[in-house]
């Protein structure tokens, strides 16, 4: 199916990629690229309003997500791989989109909220961190993008984008920015191996598409279960269990999974038989996305970056015309 919608993407470098992007959206583009014109951000400067402290991190892991990238399956060819920063022009867009959002609404976002807390920042909270939503709606407005796949956890940020682009539009009167619509994965949220919130690079609560197949083994093995399923003949609980969670995400046959569940409510299947099961499923998964990845070289991400970048700075810097043309802004 051809369509000219566009769709934008992206990622925080703040650590490797983890199976949470693979399920929460990663799957998705690697589809969405042979259908939709894709750009894929590596929020570079998204990524120091959490980490300013710390540009060190950010900078080594713009070519480690882009690695990540390409170890997946995302293919320059199809898709434009970009890094935020090397796109003044999201900046200056931000600024205008500041005016268009009230500081009452940034700090009810749920997502930011709960990140707020995450982050224990406690009465510092860098004004940079609440408004990323609107350097959010940046990027996906100047694209003209209209399907954003994120994970379910960025649902309210795509919305404070869209009622920007309505109040936008209203204002300036203008159908200059277009509404973008959300895409989440099959398995909206995969959570962390400690079974207490999702997986996230910051939580290190992760299984990093990169890791070696002995760490994966490792991480199955240590995943929070059922405390009370001792014995393998206890009945056992499958919510909340971190094994069934992720078994649900990357088991295939379904039909199967049913019975095992059933099983292990029941009492009769112990937790190391299934983390056994588990860990082919991921070994599996992952062998050829690690084998790829180990021969992507710097220069490799380097290069996709460099020609991604150029790009997509042709598309927002027309963008960034038509914007200020629409609020009347004059030329000099
Ligand atoms: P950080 O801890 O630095 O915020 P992160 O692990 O949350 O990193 P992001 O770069 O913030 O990763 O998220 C990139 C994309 O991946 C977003 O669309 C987000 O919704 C999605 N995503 C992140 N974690 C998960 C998860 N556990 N399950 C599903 N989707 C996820
Ligand atoms: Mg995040």
């Amino acid at each position: 199916m051809m369509t000219n919608k566009i769709v934008l993407t992206g990622d925080r470098p703040t650590g490797h990629l983890h199976l949470g992007h693979y399920v929460g959206s990663l799957r998705n583009r690697v589809k969405l690229q042979n259908e939709y014109p894709c750009f894929v951000m590596i929020a570079d400067v998204q990524a120091l309003s959490d980490n300013f402290d710390n540009p060190e991190k950010v900078r080594t892991n713009v070519l480690e997500v882009c690695k990540d990238y390409l170890a997946v399956g995302l293919d320059p060819e199809k898709c434009t791989i970009f890094v935020q920063s090397s796109i003044p022009e999201l900046f200056e867009l931000t600024v205008y989109y500041l005016n268009l959002v009230t500081v009452s609404r940034l700090e009810r976002n749920p997502t930011v909220k709960a990140e707020l807390q995450q982050k224990s920042f406690a009465d510092s909270v860098p004004a940079g961190f609440l408004t990323y939503p609107v350097s959010q709606a940046a990027d996906i407005t100047a694209f003209k993008a209209q399907l954003v796949p994120v994970g379910e956890d960025q649902l309210p940020v795509i919305e404070v984008s869209n009622e920007i682009v309505r109040r936008f539009n209203r204002i300036y009167n203008t159908d200059v920015l277009v509404e973008a619509e959300a895409m989440v994965g099959k398995v909206g949220r995969l959570v962390g191996i400690d079974g207490k919130a999702k997986a996230s690079k910051s939580l290190n609560n992760a299984i990093f598409m990169s890791d070696p197949s002995d760490v994966l083994k490792q991480k199955i093995y240590g995943m929070y279960t059922d405390p009370n399923h001792i014995k393998v003949s206890d009945p056992g609980k499958v919510e909340g269990n971190v094994v069934f969670a992720y078994l649900d995400a990357f088991y295939e046959n379904k039909e199967e999974l049913d019975d095992l569940k059933a099983q292990y409510q029941r009492g009769g299947l112990g937790d190391m038989a299934l983390k056994s099961l588990l860990n082919d499923t991921l070994q599996n998964l992952l062998k050829p996305i690690r084998d790829k990845r180990n021969s992507i070289t710097a220069d490799d991400a380097l290069e996709v970056l460099t020609e991604g970048s150029k790009q997509a700075r042709k598309i927002a810097t027309q963008t960034v015309e038509e914007v200020r043309e629409a609020i009347g802004i004059l030329k000099f």
